[in-house]
C-alpha cells in the first residue's frame, strides 16, 4: 500500500518494546493525495493519517519538516479504535520530496560530506587532466563494449579530447599509453567475464594484454551488456547515467586505484543507486561490480594489496535504505534551501581534500562550515545578491525536475501535444556504424510539431522512456515522415522525447561563484553600485552616417569597465557590433564576442567578414554553426597543441554564452567581451561570459523578448535591464532603424521607445510593395492593416483564424509577392501546424520567439484571442512588440477584436490598424 501526501506533522523518535527488542518509532501525519493508493485517501482531502517509521526509517526525524512530501511504499495497514494507520514494513521504502531528482553523482558526493556536494555545485567540473581523461577512458569502455578494438577507440577517443588535452599541456602519445593503461583494466576483465560464466570476480592474473584485439581472442560484448544506461527513477527521486549494465547489474567504471579487497565506500553508493532505479524498473538486483581501471597500471613492486580491477559487492536491502536515506537528506536540505554546513555527517575534515576551498568559500560567504572560515566575507550587497541568485537558480532547477516528470506524468499523447515528444513512430530498419554505434531509422505516422529539432540530443525509446528501454540518441534526419537517430545501442525506435537538462542551471551556479568569489574587485563594484563605471574622453569618428551608432561606438571604445548599447528592432545592431569588434582589435584587444543564440554570434561574424575581417575562432559544435561560418569553427579534435593555439592565439573568439560557461572556456581570458542579446540573458548567463574579460559590452534591447525562464521572479530581469536602470550614463540608444514603414513602427515607437524610435531614411520611411512590383488591392495593402476573426474560445488553435491567415497570404503570394518574402507569426504550436496547412509553401510560420531578430517584407500575425488574452504572445507587452516589428512594408493583424480590446494596449493596437 503506497501512502503519499504532504507532511502535517512530525512527532518524536521514541523506542517500545518489541518481540525483537527494543526498536525506535516515529509518528507522522500525512494529507495523503493522488500518489496515495485510492484507499488510503480519507473523504476529507484536508484529513492527514498516521505513518509510523520503524527502525532506521526514525533517522528521517533529523531532516523532516511540515509541508514537504512523503512517500512510504508498501506500507502496512492497521485498524486502531477505529482508526486506520499505517506503518513501515520491511518492504518499505521512505521517499522525502521524492519529485526532486537527485542526480547520482550528487548523492555520492553528499555520502562522503554534504558540503562538499554544495561546494561541486558551485564550482563545476574544472579543466584538469584526471577530469579529462576520466571521460575518455568512460569512452573507450562503451567503445569495448560495443566490440570495437582497443587501439582503434583509444587513438579516436583521445583525439576527440584534442583541444582539452592542448590547454591542459599534454601529449598525445603520453595521453594514450595512460588511457591504454587503464583500458588494459577493463580489456582484461571483458574477456575474462566472457570466459567465466558464473560473473565471479576476475582474477589480476587473468587481465589480458592491452595491446591485444578482442576480436583475435573471440572476445564479443554480447546481449548481457549494456553501455551507458540512462535511468530515471519515479519512486525514489534518482535519475543517472550507469557505465554499464551486465546481466541486470549495474557495472561503474572508477579511473582511480583501490587496492583494498572490498570497493570504496561511495562508489558502492553509486552502484547502489542504479540498483535502486532498476529494482524500480522490476529488476532484482542483488550485485554490483566497481571496476578500478589503475590498478592494471599499479606496478606490482609498488603496491601491496588486492590490485585486481574489477571488485564486486552484494548490495542488501539494508544498504539500499541507507542509500534513500541519504538520498532523502539531500533532498530536504535542498527543499529547506539552507547550505549545508558539514556539521549533518561525520566526515574528518582534516582528511578531505577539499578543504581549503571549504573554508575559503565558508569564509567569502560567511557561512557556517564544519571546517571553518578563512579570509574575509564578500560585502553584505553581494551575499544577498549571491543568496538571491542562488535561490532563483535552484526554483528554475525545480522547473526542470517538473519536465523530468512528464515524462512519467502525460501519457504519449499529451507529451506529443505539449510538444514534447514525437510518437507512434514504427521501426522501419538499424544500421551498425563502423564506430560501433548504431544507425536507427524509423517511419512518421504524421508530421505533427515539435520542440524537437535535427540535431538535438533526445531520448530515443521503445515507447515508454521510464519504464521501458531508452538511449539517448542524437537527432539526424526530422523530416515530416520518416526520423534517424544515432545511439549507442540498438533501441526499438517507437518514440523520441525532449530530454531535460541540468547544464544550464548548473552553469549559472558556476558563473555566480566565480563572479563574486573569484572576480575582479574593481567589476564587483561597478556591478553593484559601488562606484560609477568611468569612460576616457577620446573621441573616434567611427561611422559617419549614424550618429547614434558612432556614439555607441565610442561610448564602447572608451569604456574602462562597461558600456551598453541599447538597439530597437532593425537599428543596426549587428553592423554596430562587427564595427566595434574591428575597432577594438585595431587597438590591440583580444576579443570574446558572445550571444545567447548561435543565429546572432553568426550574424555577427557574417557583418565582421564583410567589413573584411577574419581572424575569428568560432567555438561550437558543427549542428549549431551556420554552414557558411563552419570554416571559422575551431577544430576540438586532433593534436593537442595545434587545437589550443588556435584558441589561445585567435584575436576574436565567438560563441554562446552558454558555451561561454562550458570549463574550456571558463580557462580562456580576453581584454573585452562583447555580449549580444544580452536582454534575453538571466544575470548569471550574462556574467558566464563577462567573467571572462576586464571590460565588456552589452547590446540589447529590454523591450523585446526577456531571459527565458521557467520560474520567473529574479532571473527574468537581465543585467543588461538592471544596468541600463542604475547606469543609463553608459547606454546609448541607436534610433534609427533601417527595417520598417513609418506607417508600421508608429505603434512601436510611440508604446515602447517613447517615440524616439525614427526611420533611417526617407526610402526606410517610405517603402511600400510596389518597390517589390506587387500591385495592392483586395487585402493585399501596404502598411498595418487588420482582419477580424471572432474567437472561437479554444485556447490553443482556431481554424477559422487559421484559414483567414491563410487566404489573405495566398492573395500576397497570387499578387506576385514570394513565398520567403512572407512570414506569419502564432502564438501556439498547435496553431502554427493549423496554419501550416492554409499557407503556401515556402512561407515561414513560428512562434515569435523564433522570429526574434529576422524580419520579412510581409508579416502576419494570428493572435488566437480569447476572452481572457491568454496565452505567450500576451504574456509580456514585449512580446507583442517583437510581433510587430518584424515586417518592412506590410503588416496583416488577424484576431478576436473585442477580445483584444479588452486591454488598453491591444485597444490602442486595433486602432492604430484600422487607421487606414
Ligand atoms: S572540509 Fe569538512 S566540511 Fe568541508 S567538505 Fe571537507 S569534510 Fe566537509
Amino acid at each position: 500500500m503506497n501512502v503519499r501526501g504532504e507532511v502535517t506533522d512530525v512527532g518524536d523518535v521514541r523506542s517500545v518494546s518489541t518481540q525483537y527488542g527494543e526498536r525506535d518509532v516515529l509518528d507522522v501525519h500525512v494529507r495523503p493525495n493522488e500518489g496515495s493508493d485510492d484507499d488510503v485517501r480519507p473523504g476529507d482531502p484536508e484529513a492527514s493519517v498516521r505513518v509510523t517509521l520503524w527502525g532506521k526509517w526514525t533517522e528521517t526525524a533529523d531532516y523532516l519538516d511540515p509541508g514537504m512530501e512523503l512517500w512510504v511504499t508498501d506500507a502496512d495497514e492497521d485498524e486502531w479504535n477505529g482508526e486506520t494507520n499505517y506503518a513501515t514494513s520491511k518492504q518499505s521504502y521512505v521517499v522525502v520530496e521524492p519529485d526532486f531528482l537527485v542526480d547520482v553523482t550528487n548523492i555520492r558526493s553528499f555520502v562522503q560530506c554534504p558540503r562538499m556536494y554544495y561546494l561541486n555545485k558551485l564550482s563545476g567540473l574544472p579543466l584538469k587532466y584526471p577530469v579529462t581523461k576520466g571521460t575518455i577512458v568512460h569512452e573507450v569502455f562503451g567503445d569495448l563494449l560495443r566490440g570495437r578494438s582497443l587501439d582503434d577507440a583509444v587513438a579516436e577517443r583521445v583525439d576527440d579530447a584534442g583541444l582539452e588535452l592542448g590547454l591542459l599541456g599534454r601529449d598525445r602519445d603520453e595521453v594514450e599509453a595512460d588511457v591504454r593503461a587503464n583500458a588494459a583494466a577493463i580489456e582484461g576483465w571483458l574477456k575474462q567475464g566472457h570466459f567465466s560464466s558464473d560473473g565471479g570476480t576476475p582474477d589480476a592474473d587473468l587481465v589480458g594484454d592491452a595491446e591485444s584485439d578482442p576480436a583475435e581472442d573471440d572476445w564479443q560484448a554480447g546481449d548481457d551488456w549494456r553501455s551507458e544506461y540512462t535511468l530515471i527513477s519515479e519512486t525514489f527521486g534518482i535519475k543517472g547515467r550507469c557505465d554499464a549494465i551486465r546481466r541486470g547489474m549495474p557495472v561503474e567504471l572508477k579511473t582511480g586505484k583501490n587496492t583494498n579487497r572490498d570497493p570504496r565506500f561511495h562508489d558502492k553508493v553509486q552502484a547502489a543507486c542504479y540498483a535502486l532505479m532498476l529494482e524500480d524498473r522490476g529488476v532484482d538486483v542483488d550485485t554490483g561490480t566497481l571496476l578500478y581501471t589503475k590498478n592494471a597500471a599499479v606496478d606490482r613492486s609498488e603496491a601491496s594489496g588486492d590490485l585486481s580491477p574489477a571488485k564486486e559487492f552484494s548490495i542488501s536491502k539494508g544498504f539500499l535504505e541507507f542509500v534513500v536515506r541519504e538520498r532523502n537528506h539531500l533532498a530536504a536540505i535542498e527543499a529547506r534551501g539552507d547550505p549545508p554546513t558539514g556539521f549533518e555527517a561525520d566526515a574528518k575534515c582534516e582528511y578531505c581534500f577539499e578543504q581549503d576551498t571549504c573554508m575559503v568559500v565558508s569564509g567569502r560567504l560567511d557561512q557556517e562550515s564544519k571546517a571553518g572560515q578563512l579570509g574575509t566575507p564578500i560585502p553584505g550587497g553581494e551575499r544577498a545578491y549571491f543568496r538571491e541568485l542562488y535561490d532563483a537558480v535552484e526554483a528554475e532547477r525545480r522547473e526542470v525536475h517538473d519536465e523530468y516528470r512528464k515524462l512519467w506524468e502525460q501519457t504519449p499523447a499529451e507529451r506529443a501535444d505539449d510538444d514534447r515528444a514525437v510518437v507512434d513512430l514504427e521501426p522501419a530498419g538499424r544500421e551498425e556504424l563502423p564506430d560501433g554505434r548504431w544507425q536507427l531509422t524509423a517511419t512518421r505516422p504524421t508530421a505533427a510539431a515539435s520542440k524537437i529539432r535535427q540535431g538535438d540530443r533526445v531520448l530515443a525509446s521503445d515507447g515508454d522512456p521510464v519504464k521501458g528501454t531508452a538511449e539517448m540518441a542524437r537527432v539526424e534526419t526530422l523530416s515530416p515522415d520518416r526520423v534517424v537517430v544515432t545511439a549507442d545501442e540498438p533501441v526499438d525506435l517507437r518514440r523520441l522525447d525532449v530530454y531535460p537538462s541540468e547544464l544550464s542551471v548548473d552553469r549559472m551556479l558556476t558563473a555566480l561563484h566565480d563572479a563574486l568569489l573569484k572576480g575582479d574587485e574593481r567589476r564587483k563594484d561597478v556591478l553593484f553600485d559601488r562606484a560609477t563605471p568611468e569612460f576616457r574622453d577620446e573621441d573616434h569618428a567611427v561611422i559617419e552616417n549614424n550618429d547614434a551608432q558612432n556614439a555607441a561606438v565610442n561610448r564602447s571604445l572608451n569604456a574602462e569597465d562597461f558600456a551598453l548599447v541599447h538597439g530597437p528592432p532593425g537599428t543596426g545592431k549587428t553592423y554596430t557590433i562587427a564595427t566595434l569588434i574591428r575597432e577594438f582589435v585595431e587597438r590591440g584587444d583580444r576579443v570574446l564576442l558572445a550571444a545567447f543564440t548561435n543565429r546572432a554570434v553568426d550574424n555577427a561574424l557574417e557583418a565582421l567578414r564583410e567589413q573584411g575581417y577574419s581572424d575569428i575562432v568560432r567555438v561550437g559544435t558543427s549542428n549549431g554553426i551556420r554552414e557558411d561560418m563552419q570554416d571559422l569553427r575551431l577544430n576540438q579534435s586532433g593534436n593537442p597543441a595545434e587545437c589550443a593555439r588556435a584558441l589561445q592565439t585567435a584575436d576574436v573568439v565567438a560563441a554562446t554564452t552558454a558555451t561561454c560557461g562550458s570549463r574550456v572556456m571558463r580557462e580562456q581570458e580576453f581584454d573585452v567581451v562583447l555580449v549580444d542579446e544580452a536582454s534575453q540573458l538571466t544575470e548569471p548567463d550574462t556574467l558566464a561570459a563577462i567573467n571572462h574579460g576586464d571590460r565588456f559590452v552589452l547590446v540589447g534591447d529590454h523591450e523585446q523578448l526577456p531571459p527565458v525562464v521557467r520560474s520567473g521572479g529574479r532571473l527574468g530581469t537581465s543585467l543588461f535591464e538592471r544596468l541600463v536602470d542604475t547606469h543609463p550614463e553608459a547606454a546609448v540608444m541607436l534610433d534609427q532603424q533601417y527595417r520598417m514603414s513609418q506607417r508600421i513602427q508608429a505603434f512601436s515607437s510611440e508604446s515602447f521607445y517613447d517615440g524616439q524610435l525614427r526611420p533611417a531614411t526617407g526610402e526606410v520611411a517610405g517603402q511600400t510593395l510596389a518597390d517589390l512590383g506587387v500591385e495592392t488591392g483586395g487585402a493585399v495593402r501596404d502598411g498595418v492593416s487588420f482582419h477580424d476573426v471572432p474567437g472561437t474560445g479554444d485556447a490553443h488553435v482556431d481554424p477559422a483564424e487559421a484559414e483567414r491567415v491563410g487566404d489573405v497570404v495566398r492573395e500576397y503570394v497570387d499578387a506576385g509577392l514570394d513565398p520567403a518574402d512572407v512570414g506569419v507569426i502564432a502564438p501556439f504550436r498547435a496553431q502554427i501546424a493549423e496554419i501550416g496547412r492554409h499557407v503556401p509553401e515556402g512561407v515561414a510560420v513560428d512562434t515569435v520567439d523564433r522570429f526574434q531578430g529576422s524580419s520579412k517584407e510581409v508579416i502576419a500575425v494570428s493572435f488566437v484571442a480569447t476572452g481572457s488574452l491568454d496565452g505567450p504572445i500576451f504574456e509580456d507587452h514585449r512580446r507583442v512588440n517583437v510581433a510587430l516589428t518584424r515586417a518592412k512594408k506590410s503588416l496583416v493583424l488577424v484576431g478576436d477584436e473585442r477580445a483584444l480590446r479588452s486591454e488598453p494596449l491591444y485597444d490602442r493596437m486595433v486602432d492604430w490598424a484600422t487607421l487606414g
